[in-house]
């Protein structure tokens, strides 16, 4: 504590690592790739926990747990999943240790060699459908909306706290339907569910958008996506929701009888966001002085710092302050009174500022007399003083601006970094010098999209749902393109 944070124009990576860090979010674990989620990080995905657990039941969706191990058979069963999925699994082959005879420590004991080898879940399809399989017989049993909040594990090779860990946390829902267009209005519906979260709670602007070919999630017919954008001008796919066809149901062979005593392969949706989430919101709102959270996942909404000397002046403050904690914790506003005895206000001061606690009230002799209190907010580091009886409604007004101040700031710094181009040079010299999105015509080819990734290392982060469509020239082959693509730089 007390130690400045790396500067984001001077090293946004180590800014970012710093800053998770400093103010308790997370750090790296002795197992490679994993991390610790501390109890303040933690916090903020517990929020981010309830909020989207209440939507899913909002809309219709039930909670249920499967198991951690797919057997390998299973995995192997929809045959562009396993592939998208074989590079990066965790294999479990044995189920027993035991004392190595020549006394040089614990070894894995080779008799007990599993039969079928297990995979450390990636993703649940495989095992979830192969359920789905007993579960559903007819009409009558769809849709299935079931949700899952789990860890899964993906043996990632570059790693960074919360954004791309090996073991992460997340949901994963998988819906059955009896029809196509159904499926497909499901995914649709999560799309915009993520979206609507993304920007009314994380105050984080999102443009929806579908996956091309190559980006798509492995046995999925159409991954729709939601796509952020950091302040370093590289963009964070945020949210992904898949329309799977038939594939898993075919390849689980899932049937229901229809209304009319026909068997037909149920329809499938799968979607999934993860801890991902809170790396998202630390890039997208926080500045040099630490995180900034937008007041509706904000652990502690308000803190209230007494600045006394001895005991009695403490005790004087604790006695004014007793009532508003117990009225703004009635309005349901989380508030901590730190009185600790161990800290001076200037420490806290800092250490609130890092931990990006909303809004700050301190409170000394002085406003005791003159009833007043000192109000700060964190997004804008702008205070002011305040009347004691107006301190309520000024915390209320203050919690809501920040979270619209902090959506508008964000909004306004994604609109400018969206770029359109139509030439590659064009293309090449503003990936460069600004980043961020870049709004291209694209001929439709895996081999162009190959070809501006290796030569420029950007990808298209999605073919943007609610742009309209404008007919052109791919920028790179000259070939026609039905509709413009964002391009950018991502996490
Ligand atoms: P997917 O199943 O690949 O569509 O991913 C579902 C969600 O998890 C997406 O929102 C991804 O952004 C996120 N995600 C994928 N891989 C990781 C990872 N290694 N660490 C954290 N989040 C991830």
């Amino acid at each position: 504590m007390g130690k400045r944070l790396t500067k984001r124009n001077e090293d946004y990576s180590k800014w970012y690592n710093e800053l998770v860090v400093g103010a308790d979010l997370a750090e790296n674990s002795g197992v490679r790739g994993c991390m610790v989620i501390k109890p303040y990080g933690f916090a903020i995905w517990e929020k981010m926990q309830a909020e989207l657990d209440r939507m899913f039941k909002e809309t219709g969706h039930e909670n249920a747990y499967f198991p951690l191990f797919i057997p390998k058979s299973y995995l192997s069963k929809e045959a562009s999943h396993v592939e998208g999925f074989a590079k990066e699994c965790a294999v479990v082959t044995h189920y027993r240790l035991k004392n190595a005879e020549d006394g040089s420590g614990i070894i894995v004991d080779p008799d007990a060699k599993l039969e079928e080898e297990l995979i450390v879940r990636p993703t649940s399809e495989t095992i979830i459908w192969d359920t789905y399989r007993r579960w559903i017989q007819s009409y009558r049993d769809l849709p299935l909306l079931i949700n899952q909040w789990a860890n899964v594990v993906r043996w990632e090779m570059r790693t960074r706290l919360f954004l791309r860990t090996a073991e992460f946390l997340w949901q994963e829902g998988h819906t059955a339907h009896a029809t196509e267009p159904e499926a497909i209005e499901e995914a649709e519906k999560i799309m915009n569910l993520y979206a609507d979260f993304a920007e009314n709670h994380m105050a984080m602007p999102v443009i929806k958008g579908l996956k091309t070919e190559s980006e798509r999630f492995a046995g999925a017919v159409e991954t729709y996506c939601i796509e952020g954008m950091m302040q370093d001008g590289k963009a964070l796919q945020a949210g992904t929701s898949h329309f799977l066809g038939q594939n898993f149901a075919k390849a689980f062979d899932v049937k229901f009888a229809t209304k009319e005593g026909k068997q037909e392969y149920v329809w499938a949706t799968s979607w999934g966001v993860s801890t991902r989430l809170v790396g998202a919101l630390i890039m997208t709102h926080s500045d040099d002085n630490g995180l900034v959270l937008p007041p509706k996942l904000a652990p502690i909404q308000v803190v209230i710092i007494p600045i006394y000397k001895g005991l009695e002046q403490l005790d004087a403050i604790s006695e004014k302050i007793k009532p508003l904690v117990k009225e703004l914790r009635s309005k349901g506003i989380s508030v901590k009174f730190d009185n600790r005895d161990t800290h001076k206000p200037g420490f806290k001061f800092n250490e609130y500022e890092l931990k990006g606690v909303p809004v700050r009230l301190a409170v000394g002799q002085r406003d005791l007399e003159n009833g007043t209190y000192e109000v700060a907010r964190r997004d804008t580091l702008t205070k002011e003083v305040v009347p004691m009886d107006g301190v309520v409604a000024k915390i209320e007004f203050l919690l809501e601006d920040i979270q619209k101040n902090i959506y508008q700031k964000a909004r306004d710094f994604r609109d400018t970094h969206i770029t359109k181009v139509d030439t590659y040079e064009e293309f090449k010299t503003i990936l460069e010098e600004k980043g961020g999105f870049i709004s291209a015509h694209w001929d439709g080819t895996l081999e162009t999209e190959n070809r501006i990734k290796d030569e420029t290392k950007a990808t298209i982060r999605c073919i943007p749902i609610d742009d309209e469509r404008e007919a052109g020239l791919c920028m790179v082959t000259g070939k026609r393109s039905e509709r413009r693509v964002l391009f950018a730089k991502a996490y």
